[in-house]
């Protein structure tokens, strides 16, 4: 049995004018679905003269769109079935259905799902003309998780999301490696060498292992400075760091203690096996460069807790070297 409708012609006939006023005005206050009128401009020229507020859009989000022309609100994809639907209701006079079902990036590059019915219904002056169309559209899928389900926006979704990721861990290595290196000299800072070296320390400790640290500083360095400028001074710097990364074994750990100062500690190393290197090192840098370094090498003894126990001779041995005329290594017996 068909159902009847409950807006009978009977019953309309028996509502004045005020009461279809106040029916159509709550109608679009309180409906859920998005209603709209649609100003005729001309063939395929539609203006938006009206949009209610739904549960989905707020009063400025609608108030943005009054007055634009269709290819103005809509995005591109949508633009073009909506706008020959809009001419197919003008055309033939009479109400029109159609559906929207895609997906598109909106202004805020994010992507946006749409499934939506509509229902057009032509509004006509006197003459018979259609002036308006009055529209009803109803959200046929429009909560987060369905597209967050649609395989293509899946993995386009998944795509931006690696991005993003690789993106994220390439800072976080960025940041990791300015934070423990020295930037002009890309060896370690003195905070991050001094974490190692404790370390080092505490494992030669438990270990019973030889352990040595190098103070290195190159001579005259503030002549070169003023003599050849800061920028000169800088290279000079790198150079140095160069050489001793050159020359060091891959668990030698390299720092900059500060100015023209780089530390080297050589875990499971000898006096000897250390003075060998820091001979070496002065050695190659004399060949590659005009520079020269004061070496002082003190090695791990009974007693010594931290590593500012070791650092301490081994700066007290480089004064000596300085004092002893530069270009020369210090080594306690
Ligand atoms: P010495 O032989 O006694 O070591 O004499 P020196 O002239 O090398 O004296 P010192 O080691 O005390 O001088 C260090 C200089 O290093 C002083 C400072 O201007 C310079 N310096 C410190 N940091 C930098 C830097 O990042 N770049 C440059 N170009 N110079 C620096
Ligand atoms: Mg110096």
């Amino acid at each position: 049995m068909q159902q009847k409708s409950w807006l009978t012609t009977d019953i309309l006939s028996q509502l004045n004018a005020n009461t279809c006023l106040l029916l159509v005005r709550s109608l679009w206050e309180y409906c859920p679905e998005h209603m709209f009128i649609v100003r005729v401009e001309g063939p395929g020229n539609f203006v938006i003269e009206a949009m209610n507020s739904t549960h989905e859009t707020t009063s400025a989000e609608t108030n943005a769109v009054i007055g634009k022309r269709i290819e103005q609100s809509l995005p591109a994809p949508l633009c073009h079935g909506v706008l020959a639907n809009l001419g197919r209701c003008v055309e033939s006079g009479a109400p029109v259905r159609y559906e929207e079902n895609g997906d598109y990036l909106d202004r805020d590059g994010i992507y946006q799902h749409i499934h939506r019915q509509t229902l057009l219904v032509p509004i006509t002056n006197t003459e018979g003309t259609v002036t308006h169309l009055f529209g009803i559209s109803h959200d046929r899928a429009f909560s987060r998780e369905h597209h967050m389900l649609t395989p293509g926006i899946t993995g386009e979704l998944e795509r931006r999301v690696c991005e993003r990721t690789a993106e994220l861990i390439a800072a976080n290595e960025k940041l990791a490696y300015l934070a423990t290196h020295d930037h002009l000299t890309g060896t370690y800072n003195r905070r991050y060498l001094m974490e190692l070296a404790e370390q080092e320390l505490r494992r030669a400790i438990r270990y019973e292992l030889p352990l040595c640290l190098l103070m290195l500083d190159i001579d005259h360095f503030k002549t070169l400075n003023d003599a050849r400028g800061h920028l000169v001074g800088d290279e000079a710097l790198r150079c140095v760091a160069r050489t001793i990364l050159a020359t060091v074994r891959e668990c030698d750990l390299v720092g900059r203690y500060g100015g023209d100062e780089f530390l080297i500690l050589m875990p499971e190393t000898t006096a000897s096996g250390a003075q060998e290197l820091a001979e070496r090192l002065r050695n190659t840098l004399t060949q590659t460069s005009r520079l020269t370094l004061s070496i002082g090498i003190a090695s791990r003894a009974p007693g010594d807790d931290v590593v500012i126990d070791l650092i301490d001779r081994a700066d007290a041995l480089l004064l000596q070297a300085k004092r002893n005329g530069r270009n020369r290594i210090e080594c306690a017996a």
